[in-house]
């Protein structure tokens, strides 16, 4: 309950610390570029703007960003998810309920079931849906007229969406990484809203250790704001930063607990691999899944980790964060 309670509290402060325009939108330079470009031309012609695609890993702002181009476009916006919508019947109702030049928000769009999907097509394309009545040899389709609407559809890869979905939308902007000195924007904007008081050298010490994501270092900036509250004089430091993050498990790199208990089962009971994903997972005690999605693609991203077709392995860099030898490679 207390988790749950905080979690509540979290997703509040998250949602104040959104930027509410592209010129506080930090980092993404050419994202913005082109969408500032889409939106001002839509904006001059009194057009509705076309369809965008986001593509990117979690927590880089796709959902700020949607919120942006409804902001920018002075329109409403619906916010809903792929996973939601599990009948065509769910979507025809979401987008028969749109009014004019509204933002239609799809987050993990290619969760969408493929009855939904093939409806979006249509929508997409001719604002018309086909709303089946009836079953069987029976049933008929009633053509429904939609307003132009906006859909910006977010991904955490655009290669997962079928073509005939990824081609009707007119723009796809893919989201980076943050650089660390785009993350002490990031940070020192939040600091500001929160009322943190944050030196330089506490800022860069928390977007060293946030994996290049600005949801990553709020929350970071949070935990640390709470230490500095009750352990130090409330100023965020490169001191209280540094402690406070030891003691929420966050290394010098970002690898959280289940990271690392990753890499130690991999070096300690394997030798560094080759081991197989699902004996990984027992080792560390958690599911397939998590191991896979959760720690897995920061490990690859950082060089730490390999995924080969006999299995996981470790490389070099990974024994030496964890200050280990690297074994001797067999002569050849
Ligand atoms: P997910 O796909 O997991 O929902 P997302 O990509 O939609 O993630 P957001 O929810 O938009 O990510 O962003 C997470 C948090 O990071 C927000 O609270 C926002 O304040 C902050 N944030 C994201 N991008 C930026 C940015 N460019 N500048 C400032 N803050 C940002």
């Amino acid at each position: 309950m207390v988790d749950a309670a905080a979690d509540r509290d979290d997703l509040a402060v998250e949602a104040a610390l959104r930027p509410k325009d592209l010129g506080e939108f930090v980092g993404q330079t050419r994202v913005r570029e082109q969408l500032d470009l889409v939106l001002r031309a839509a904006r001059a012609r009194g057009a509705t703007a076309d369809h965008v695609l986001l593509s990117g890993a979690p927590g880089l702002g796709k959902t700020t960003l949607s919120m942006i181009i409804a902001a920018e476009m002075g329109a409403p916006i619906r916010i809903t998810s792929g996973p939601a919508i599990q009948h065509a019947g769910d979507l025809a109702a979401i987008l028969s309920s749109l009014t004019e030049g509204e933002v239609l928000f799809l987050d993990e769009i290619h969760r969408m079931s493929r009855p939904a999907e093939e409806m979006l097509y249509m929508a997409m394309e001719d604002f018309r849906v086909d709303v089946i009545v009836g079953k069987g040899p029976g049933a008929t389709a009633i053509p429904l007229e939609l307003p132009p609407f906006t859909l910006v559809g977010a991904t955490t890869r655009a290669g997962l969406l079928p073509p005939p979905l990824r081609d009707r939308f007119g723009f796809t902007g893919h989201m980076e990484f943050y650089a660390p000195a785009e993350l002490e924007r990031v940070l020192h904007r939040s600091a500001g809203l929160l009322g943190v008081h944050t030196t330089d050298e506490g800022a860069a010490e928390i977007a060293g250790r946030s994996r290049g994501t600005p949801r990553i270092a709020n929350r970071l900036l949070r935990r640390v704001r709470d230490y500095a509250q009750v352990r130090a004089d409330g100023v965020v430091n490169q001191e209280s930063a540094a402690r406070a993050l030891a003691v929420y498990e966050v290394d010098e790199r970002g690898l959280d607990r289940l990271d690392r208990a990753v890499l130690l089962a991999l070096l300690k009971l394997f030798g560094g691999g080759p081991v197989g994903l699902a004996t990984l997972a027992v080792a560390v005690g958690e599911e397939r899944e998590t191991v896979e999605e959760v720690a897995e693609p920061f490990l690859v991203r950082e060089g730490l980790l390999a995924r080969t077709p006999r299995g996981r392995v470790a490389t070099p860099a990974a024994w030496r964060h964890l200050g280990m030898e690297p074994p001797q490679q067999p002569a050849p």
